[in-house]
């Protein structure tokens, strides 16, 4: 590239560039290294982002860098459907080894979440025959139109997009800060976990619904965890029912809860298990993992796509998957405490968090103007990720009401650049207190 600065590159993203792919930040990168992005005009921000949860372990892992290197050289791209290439199948191997349950699984590759999720529908309908798909309030699938429409949240994902698929069902999530049975846990019983039974009454039977896809921590919709009874439950129908449940670990999994996958939190075996981001180390892949016979039920030639898999994508994959071993798993562990810590200390100190709540290090507080009404703190978070930027820290917002500030933290970061990011993020919440 030729060294364009600020100024100049921001008018040349809006003469060629749509504003439909958003940006959260004005920063243009020019490296990265751990949980550092360094900018065009040389200045650095701590990334409490990961570029959406897809640099879990670090920017600029050496080994992830070595193998895309190597691969480079060797082999770019054959597509797996004309000549296949080992590294395909052993992360395959790999993945399939990793799920959680103990049953034979098969893995087969795409280039995004939101393939994966399409995916997940195309093989569950093959298999059960059937047509329904049940996800929930705040979910979060991708941007495709079956993702689209498995997805919850209208705006900015869905507005003016419709007619959206059809087909699919809704009900509530275990959202416990906002209930929306008003209820409280544990005395609610779960009660949301009901509505997946009270729909085959109410919206359509259990004959005609192929798949529940859900995210076990939703990650988009707000971070928000629910009780660990919660997928149990819904798993439980799922089997009576002979529905297949699949469970959208694309923002959940490589680590980010502290386990390899989510699921493994709640004891709950996926049929389907759906990975992503952190997946490729930073190359775009995602990964559709099942039951050796729900994987086998689409024909030969059913599934594919040109790049899907592609030899760079795996080989970084494979790199991934090495790191992400038991000293990394505590790693990850170890930073979900501080990170959790740092959040409750904010919160003694300010009224606006009303919520902090989350899974390892995949946490996040919601903000509300006030603790008693709970009415979303949305300006106020729009601007905390703002003068967040501009004081050199990078971090996210999510939910459906606009008002969770969340952290997809690199575990590599250092003690010294996670206490400046919440320094950072003390000084500016303290801004709004004046
Ligand atoms: N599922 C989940 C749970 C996600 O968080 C995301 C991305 N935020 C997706 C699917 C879509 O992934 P992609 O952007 O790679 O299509």
């Amino acid at each position: 590239m030729d060294g364009k600065k600020y100024q100049e590159l921001t008018e040349m993203r809006e003469r060629n560039v749509p504003r439909g792919p958003y940006n959260i930040t004005p920063l243009f990168a020019e490296s990265a290294k751990g949980a550092v992005i360094r900018d065009v005009e040389g200045r650095e921000y701590i990334d409490f982002a990961g570029g959406i949860g897809v640099q879990n372990l670090g920017h600029g892992q050496a080994s992830v860098v070595q193998a895309i290197r190597e691969q480079a050289e060797l082999l770019v791209h054959t597509c797996f459907h004309v000549v296949m290439y080992e590294s395909y199948i052993a992360l395959a191997e790999r993945l399939n080894t990793l799920a959680p349950g103990s049953f034979q699984k098969k893995t087969f590759f795409v280039n995004s979440g939101a393939e994966a999720a399409e995916n997940a529908v195309k093989i569950a309908r093959t298999f059960t025959k059937r047509h329904g798909i049940v996800s929930f309030e705040n979910a979060y699938h991708g941007r495709t139109y079956m993702a689209m429409s498995l997805t919850s949240q209208v705006m900015p994902y869905k507005l003016g997009f419709g007619p959206f698929c059809p087909e699919v069902f809704r009900i509530p999530f275990a959202y416990c800060y906002r209930c929306p049975f008003g209820m409280e846990y544990p005395g609610c019983d779960i009660r949301c976990a009901d509505s997946l039974k009270r729909l085959f009454v109410t919206q359509a039977g259990p004959e005609s619904i192929a798949a529940v896809i859900v995210e076990p921590v939703q990650g988009e919709g707000g971070f928000i965890v629910p009780p660990p009874e919660f997928l149990q439950r819904l798993k439980r129908v799922c089997e009576s029912e002979g529905i297949v449940f699949i469970a959208d670990e694309v923002q959940t999994g490589m680590g980010r809860t502290g386990k390899r996958f989510a699921s493994e939190h709640f004891s709950v075996e996926p049929d389907i298990l759906l990975t992503g981001k952190s997946l490729g180390g930073g190359v775009p892949l995602a990964g559709i993992t099942g039951k050796a016979e729900i994987m086998d039920a689409p024909h030969a030639g059913g599934l594919g796509g040109t790049f899907s898999g592609n030899p760079i994508a795996c080989r970084a994959g494979l790199a991934v998957l090495d790191l992400l071993d038991e000293t990394m798993l505590a790693k990850s562990v170890s930073l979900g405490k501080r990170v959790r810590e740092g959040f409750q200390e904010l919160q003694n100190r300010f009224e606006i968090i009303g919520d902090v709540r989350g899974l390892g290090p995949m946490v996040g507080m919601e903000l509300v103007k006030s603790r008693k009404t709970k009415e979303p703190a949305v300006d106020e978070t729009s601007r905390l990720v703002r003068r967040c930027c501009e004081k050199g820290l990078i971090i996210l917002s999510c939910g459906v009401h606009h008002n969770v500030i969340r952290t997809l933290i690199p575990f590599a970061i250092t003690d010294d650049q996670l206490q400046k990011g919440f320094d950072t993020l003390g000084e500016t919440l303290m801004e709004f207190a004046d």
